[in-house]
């Protein structure tokens, strides 16, 4: 190749790092040999890029990827026009004393911190106002080490990127697509605290609905332990304290369960009446309705677990010790009597009608469960998604309701059913279902349901001042 021929295949960095680099192999500059620094250096090394790490002890520090270089920090941040920072923010007076050979760089800021709010500002705006004469790009904080060295198809693929430089963003952007990680721009360095609070989130939208289970499952289990084992042992002196174990709990799960898939639906029934009673659809829900609407699908897929916990205690019912046993005593007692029993018709209806509808509803229920996952919901058309978790969604809750209401069937009229004058817990547990149903049934009239189509396809009862003004 000439040597003219060779500089034309040359280009220098955009941001006139003063680094030269060809275009096939790219020199990349990874500060630090830890454990971050390797796994990006080798993921880099696999994209095809020349990597040099910067390092204290340049000759003894630990193992680095085959192919690279490891050089005196000075040296390495000649080499290439951007730097990937893989040291802790403690040590970042280190960075200081190199500001003149950083000078014009874009600076990567991939640190976290351990825990939220130790420091007054996040590190990358804190390196960048040590180094204003870099451009400071946070990202690849939300990625760990061990999920870059297993590679894209294991670790998240999404790399977020804020900074105040857009060329030094987008020469970062490159270097992420040409890993094979999608990009998602955050916008100026004022949002790297928000990156740095992700990795230290712990299921941020799981507390809420996992608040509510852990309250409805306590508020029940207590509930029943009083109407149930303490009225037993109080009003007829019998200690069935062993049925705490499966019983109680069979009791607890399915009732949680039906109040959490009613509390899934609630917030959208709420939604339509506020809009109808506004006429409107642009006017903002109160927070505590947003909140509420966002962890539905939280709310659903712990509801699913818990009636999973159901099916399992019902179906080890027959090998029960107390089942059997009770069996034994009546099968003994009928044929000491010389009686026979009678099959009562309407018993086995209520019966078979009873398992039958709480069977088509799990079934339901568990579609519900598995469109609601990413990869499955992602190949489904918009249409699709809403016509199975809200047409689908409310039938699941109407059987869901009637399997209750078919074991309670004449229980509701018995005057023993209220122990110490308190419902039973299933009669609790339908409460929620029944008004969400009802309140869906009153949407679907035709009148109504008209009203709150129309208004969510813009149509308001009052129209905004402004414009007003501007139509006379
Ligand atoms: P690490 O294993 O402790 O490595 C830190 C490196 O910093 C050291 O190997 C050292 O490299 C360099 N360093 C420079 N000055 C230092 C000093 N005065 N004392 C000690 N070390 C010094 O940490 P890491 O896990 O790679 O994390 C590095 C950065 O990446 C951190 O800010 C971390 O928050 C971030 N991060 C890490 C992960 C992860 O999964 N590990 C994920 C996302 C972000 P030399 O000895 O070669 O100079």
């Amino acid at each position: 190749m000439s040597k003219e021929a060779k500089t034309e295949s040359m280009s220098l960095h955009p941001l006139g790092g003063g680094a030269e680099v060809t275009s096939e192999q790219e020199h990349l500059c990874v500060f630090g040999t830890g454990d971050m620094g390797r796994s990006l250096g080798q993921r880099l090394l696999q994209t095809g890029y020349k990597v040099a790490y910067g390092s204290r002890r340049p000759l003894g520090c630990g193992p680095v990827p085959q192919g690279a270089q490891v050089m005196s920090y000075a040296d390495a941040a000649q080499l290439a026009g951007v730097i990937f920072v893989c040291i802790h923010r403690e040590h970042y007076g280190l960075m200081e004393k190199l500001s003149s050979q950083l000078m014009g760089k874009v600076l990567v800021d991939v640190s976290n911190n351990p825990e939220q709010n130790l420091y007054p500002e996040a590190n990358a705006v804190y390196l960048q106002r040590l180094l204003p004469g870099s451009h400071v790009v946070k990202a690849f904080n939300t990625l760990s080490a061990w999920a870059l060295q297993n590679g894209p198809s294991d670790a998240c693929r999404q790399v977020y990127v804020c900074g105040n430089s857009t060329e030094a963003k987008q020469a970062v952007a490159e270097v992420a697509t040409k890993m094979g990680l999608t990009v998602l721009d955050r916008g100026s360095l004022s949002a790297a605290q928000e990156l740095e609070d992700f990795p230290l989130q712990l299921f941020p939208e799981w507390r809420l609905p996992l608040q509510i289970t852990i309250g409805l499952t306590a508020f029940f289990f207590f509930y029943l332990l009083i109407r149930d084992v303490i009225y037993s042992y109080v009003d007829q002196g019998k200690d069935i304290s062993f049925r705490i174990m499966v019983s109680l709990a069979n009791k607890v799960f399915p009732i949680v369960s039906l109040i959490m898939l009613s509390l899934c639906y609630l917030p959208g029934v709420i939604a339509a009446f506020l809009q109808l009673y506004r006429g409107t659809k642009y006017r903002r829900f109160p927070d505590w309705l947003d909140r509420w609407m966002l962890c539905r699908k939280q709310l659903g897929l712990l509801a699913l677990a818990l009636a999973f916990l159901h099916v399992l205690y019902t179906l080890i019912i027959p090998i029960r010790y107390y089942v059997r046993f009770k069996s034994w005593d009546y099968v003994i007692t009928q044929v000491k009597e010389n009686q026979t029993p009678k099959f009562d018709t309407s018993v086995a209806w209520r019966s078979d009608s009873y398992l039958s509808v709480g069977i088509l509803g799990f079934g339901l229920y568990i579609l519900l469960g598995i469109t609601s996952l990413p990869s499955v919901s992602n190949a489904l058309s918009w249409r699709e998604f809403s016509y199975v978790q809200s047409k689908l969604g409310h039938v699941t809750l109407f059987l869901c309701t009637l399997h209750t209401y078919l074991y309670g069937w004449d229980r509701f009229l018995r005057p023993s059913t209220y122990k110490w004058y308190t419902p039973p817990g299933f009669m609790l547990s339908l409460v929620v279902p029944s008004v969400v149903l009802g309140l869906k049934l009153l949407l679907l009239v035709p009148c109504v349901d008209r009203s709150v189509t129309r208004i969510r396809r813009g149509w308001e009862r009052t129209q905004p001042d402004e414009e007003k003004t501007l139509l006379t």
